[in-house]
């Protein structure tokens, strides 16, 4: 029997390219979970090879199980770890599912390429995961090829991020020079040895050649001693040094995820923190996916398991319904393949079948007296003005409108002014999505329009204050789909000048539910 600190429920946070896939496959060759880890492989492929909405929904097999990977590794002392790891869709897929799964984890593994620093979209998710204090675990990608010097890498992390950073290893070379990884923890070098990696021994019985061995004494003396509780608060992160292609590192890292990444955190709920060593069943749903099959409504909604042990059948209550639902057929991502989940506990992630009755942001509960708080809708990165084919429709485009905004698909913002409603998303993929099952689903064709907006803030203040911005700023304002202020802004610097003229107000780029 396990217990529920054996978790470890982690993402990976990278921009396209710095080797996500590669990395996530070696993790799974090291757990063990061989099969899936060809699925990733083939998902990566398909990935690359195409890029239109449809042709991924073919492979939504494939998509479902790599939402959520789950391995397991037994280390030599002992230790008996789960791995839940969470995909963050990327590319043609990212997002805000992927800033959403951000709230489901306990930590993630940031991957850099060793030649490219941080790039955007890593900084993006970087900023999600530091909004709630995500600790985070560097790993510098690629160093087998011609990269930055290791000293520009931690120091570009350190001030792009505002972190502290220690490195854990460092490269022995790179790129034509490279000779291998020195891992600081055990002092000893692997080496390239073939297509895999081989343990070479300590440092002093390799010839580190002596500039190379210089940098490493500057490396181990200029930087602070790891520290777990920075380090778990988000202040601090390790960094380590390898290559996922060639497979070094990843043995460290996994082993750091073991080491030092928390297992399941307390949640935040209209009741307090809620533990994950609370005896019954408490979850939330961080993603719901949708079967683009129009003659099937079903849809998967994933569940963060926050308390309790989960087991088949077992009733629970969503907040959003008010009466329990029997989940019967619950999946569990474990190892090789989609199975049925026997039990899950805190820390698992469970794929609930349903008809639409299950939306992002919902509590399931056993005994229905909790609401977890704090997940919330990010601003939206594109947004378009949806006009309608037929202009007798706009009934039923409301209605699409609401329930594919409450599912968590877009985002809708009615303006002030002006009769056209206005879809925000985080990803363009998300725009396709839309007009594919305004069409499928609500018999609706609409075209999607250039919106002079960029961007928009959520408005929060007194009362007095939003009403003396609002009476003045009609024509940049919207309410959202519960009806609360939203500020349509023509640019970040819109914001930026606004949020300095009142200073009362609170411009969000988030909101909690
Ligand atoms: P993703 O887009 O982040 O999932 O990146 P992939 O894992 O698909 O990798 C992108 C490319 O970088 C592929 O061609 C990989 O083979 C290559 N790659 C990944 N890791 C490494 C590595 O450690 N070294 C080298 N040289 N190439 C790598």
């Amino acid at each position: 029997m396990t217990t529920p600190s054996s978790r470890r429920t982690f993402a990976i946070i990278s921009h396209p390219d710095a080797g996500k896939t590669t990395l996530t496959e070696k993790l799974l060759l090291q757990g063990g979970a061989i099969h899936l880890a060809g699925e990733v492989k083939a998902r990566g492929q398909a990935r690359r090879a195409r890029s239109d909405w449809m042709k991924i929904e073919q492979q939504r097999g494939i998509s479902v199980t790599s939402s959520v990977m789950t391995f397991r590794k037994v280390f030599d002392d002992g230790r008996d770890i789960t791995f839940n790891l969470l995909d963050t869709p990327g590319h043609e897929d990212f997002s805000e599912d992927t800033y959403r799964t951000l709230t489901a984890v306990d930590s993630a593994i940031m991957v850099i390429d060793a030649a490219k620093g941080i790039e955007p979209q890593t900084r993006k998710l970087f900023e999600v995961c530091r909004m709630r204090s995500v600790p985070i675990i560097t790993f510098v990608n690629k160093v087998d090829r011609e990269g930055r010097a290791v000293f520009e890498t931690l120091d570009e992390v350190a001030d792009a991020l505002a972190l502290d950073v220690v490195p854990m290893s460092w490269p022995v070379g790179m790129g034509g020079t490279f000779q291998g990884v020195l891992d600081f923890a055990s002092g000893l070098v692997s080496r390239p040895e073939g297509d895999s990696r081989e343990y070479l021994g300590t440092r002093e019985a390799m010839e580190i050649p002596a500039e190379i061995a210089e940098e490493i004494e500057l490396g181990q003396a200029g930087y602070p001693a790891f520290d777990l509780e920075a380090y778990r608060n988000g202040d601090l992160t390790p960094v380590y040094f390898g290559s996922a292609l060639k497979n070094f590192g990843v043995a460290e890292l996994i082993d750091a995820i073991a080491r030092f990444a928390p297992p399941p955190r307390p949640q935040s709920s209209d009741q307090g923190t809620i533990d994950p060593t609370r005896s019954d069943v408490t979850g939330f749903v961080f993603k719901v996916q949708a079967n683009m099959d129009p003659q099937h409504r079903d849809r998967i909604a994933f569940m963060r398991m926050v308390s309790g042990t989960f087991k088949r059948g077992m009733k629970l209550t969503p907040s959003g319904l008010g009466k329990p639902i029997a989940v019967h057929s619950p999946i569990l991502f474990f190892a090789q393949d989609r199975e049925i989940a026997d039990t899950a506990e805190a820390g698992d992630i469970i794929g609930i079948p349903n008809h639409g009755t299950l939306r992002v942001g919902d509590t399931l509960s056993e005994k229905n007296d909790v609401r977890f708080t704090g997940l919330p809708n990010f601003a939206p990165e594109i947004l378009r003005r949806v006009a309608l084919k037929d202009p007798t429709k706009t009934k039923q485009l409301r209605k699409a409108l609401d329930d594919l905004s409450e599912e968590g698909v877009i985002q809708v913002f009615y303006p002030e002014i002006g009769a056209q409603w206005i879809v925000g998303v985080v990803g363009q993929l998300q725009l396709d999505v839309l007009i594919s099952r305004l069409e499928a689903e609500y018999k609706v064709e609409a075209v999607l329009e250039e919106s002079p907006f960029d961007t928009a803030r959520w408005l929060k203040g007194s009362d007095a204050a939003l009403k003396a911005f609002t009476d003045f700023n009609k024509s940049n304002l919207a309410k959202d789909r519960d009806g609360d202020p939203v500020f349509m802004a023509r640019s970040s610097w819109d914001v930026g000048y606004q949020q300095e003229r009142n200073p009362e107000l609170v411009f969000s780029a988030t909101k909690e539910r």
